[in-house]
């Protein structure tokens, strides 16, 4: 996998308001928020989407983390998570991350 924008982040060459790291993965704020909080989680491995993912153990630690920092936060209760996986379901950033979203009503279904 090439370098991405999210592993210069892990890197420390570009600037994040980051609220969570540990050995395994970093959090830090969305660049542009959909919600009062918006969080993205990114393994410190680089995995390219969720479908080329296959350390099970690492996507448990990420769902973990996700919903520590919706605790952190305040919306224990009441949160989402997504994984946008392909340019077509969204995706951008080829690091898989995990946004975490809350503070505001949530519909559904998403768009
Ligand atoms: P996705 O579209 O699922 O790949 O999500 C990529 C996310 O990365 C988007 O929500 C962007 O707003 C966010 N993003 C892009 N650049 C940065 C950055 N430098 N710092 C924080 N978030 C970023």
């Amino acid at each position: 996998m090439t370098d991405t924008l999210f592993s210069r982040i892990i890197a420390g060459e570009l600037p994040a308001d980051i609220v969570h790291r540990d050995e395994r993965c970093i959090a830090f704020r969305d660049v542009n928020p959909q919600a009062p909080l918006h969080v993205l989680v990114v393994p410190i491995t680089p995995v390219a989407s969720l479908a080329d993912a296959e350390d099970c153990e690492l996507l448990g630690h990420l769902l973990r983390v996700a919903s520590r920092v919706a605790a952190d936060a305040g919306y224990a209760d009441s949160f989402r998570v997504v994984i946008n996986n392909g340019a077509a379901a969204g995706q951008t950033v080829f690091h898989l991350h995990v946004h975490v979203l809350a503070g505001r009503p949530l519909s559904w279904p998403p768009g």
